[in-house]
């Protein structure tokens, strides 16, 4: 069996795992990325949406060779057809190419310093006296053992690490958002606007996006979170209404209720998908993903340093991170549970009141008397104030 010594390994290499042994080995310490996939990037399971804050954390300047398209909006489109467009802020960002971007990210790693083993899963945590110490991996059918002082887990949403390591994690299947999404051809939108479309008959307690890449190629997806009918039985609906061809069909799952109760134990961070950094209203993780992927990094370079890999050094990441994204990703999991419980009737006449605003500044008399208008909204406000 091969034997190797780290000071830290980082499982997954995609955003998460990527921007952790990126800012690990910024720090100057020895970083080991492993990836299950012979490809980093691959297959994509995102719609491509980022914001530009995105790139002010990584420090890095976006690059044309993955950026799709520019967006300046989006246009969000009520059950009853009624359309509302949202300029610049938050709709504001580009589309990228992740098989792209991620081998990037992951390139951008390996220049700093950071080592990669791809076709490398990942199979099980060195325990020793309640410390993760290191992890055991197939590659290419040899079992290779890793010592390290702390191992980054970037597993994604089917990571085994942080329970391996007795940390909870989100499973129940009301906390996922599934999706399905195809890559399409002969889209007709305009390339700098996200399209949204919501109604019960569209997307049960969630949405359907397009996201375009320029030339008429779009991503067309759709994420649900209720039993029943699949997501491809709703986007099969959905596109049948385009004329469009499908060039790719990626299904996954969104974990949409907030981050896991604890992100750290002694000898590992949890990360991304993995600990549920996801904005479970928009489901868009990237952006929160890469932040606290930062953090991880920065964190578990330090604690190497330091002697102290204990979970009571690593908390400092936790404390961190949420810092920077904990409020946003809480509220937001609130506004979720109220946008759970609108019916279509509501999401009407909330976009008929928005419509005849200016979005940036509705007036508090204005918001309060369209409420109390509306005894169901009226009520669900009160449930999450
Ligand atoms: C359909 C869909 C659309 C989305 N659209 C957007 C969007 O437009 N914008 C946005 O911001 N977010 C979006 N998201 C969410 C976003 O894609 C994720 O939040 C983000 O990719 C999480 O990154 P991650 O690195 O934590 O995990 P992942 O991207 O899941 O990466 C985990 C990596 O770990 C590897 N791995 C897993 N287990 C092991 C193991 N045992 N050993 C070795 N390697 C392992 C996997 O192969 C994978 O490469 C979308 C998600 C879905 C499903």
């Amino acid at each position: 069996m091969t034997k190797l010594k780290y000071d830290v390994v980082v499982v997954g290499a995609r955003v998460g795992g990527s921007t952790s042994a990126l800012f690990a080995s910024k720090s100057d310490v020895d970083v080991l990325m492993l990836e299950k996939r012979q490809e980093i990037g691959s297959p994509v399971q995102c719609a491509e949406g980022v914001t530009y804050n995105t790139f002010e954390t990584l420090k890095i300047k976006p690059n044309e060779k993955y950026i799709r398209s520019k967006i300046k909006g989006a246009n969000i489109h009520a059950p009853d057809g009624r359309c509302i467009n949202y300029e610049g802020g938050v709709a504001e960002g580009l589309v990228l190419d992740r098989k792209v971007f991620d081998k990037e990210l992951a390139s951008e790693a390996a220049k700093s310093g950071s080592d990669i083993m791809v076709k490398t899963a990942v199979k099980d945590l060195i325990i020793k006296d309640h410390k993760v110490c290191g992890v055991i991996a197939k590659h290419l059918g040899e079992t290779i053992e890793v010592k390290a002082d702390v191992v980054i887990a970037a597993d994604g949403i089917e990571s085994n690490m942080a329970r391996m390591a007795g940390l909870k994690t989100i499973q129940s299947p009301q906390q996922i958002c599934s999706c399905a999404q195809y890559e399409m051809v002969g889209v007709d939108v305009d390339p700098n606007y996200l399209e949204f479309y919501f109604g019960e008959n569209v997307a049960p307690k969630g949405y359907v996006w397009i996201f375009p890449k320029g030339d008429g190629v779009a991503n067309v997806g759709v994420g649900i979170r209720s039993p029943g009918k699949t997501p491809l039985y709703y986007l099969d609906k959905f596109v049948s209404k385009l004329d469009a061809t499908p060039v790719e069909l990626n299904i996954g799952g969104v974990p949409v209720s907030g981050p896991i109760e604890k992100t750290y134990t002694d000898g590992l961070l949890v990360v991304g998908d993995a600990a549920g950094h996801v904005d479970p209203i928009t489901g868009g993780g990237i952006h929160p993903t890469i932040t606290c992927a930062r953090i991880a990094g920065e964190v578990a370079a330090e604690s190497v340093k330091n002697e102290d890999c204990s979970s009571n050094y690593l908390k400092n990441y936790e404390k961190l991170w949420k810092k920077e994204v904990g409020k946003g990703l809480s509220q937001s999991a609130k506004y979720r549970k109220m946008a759970d419980k609108l019916s279509d009737k509501d999401m009407n006449s909330l976009a008929e009141f928005i419509e005849n605003q200016d979005i940036e500044s509705i007036s508090k008399i204005a918001a309060l008397k369209f409420v109390g208008k509306n005894p169901n909204l009226m009520k669900l406000l009160t449930e999450i104030l």
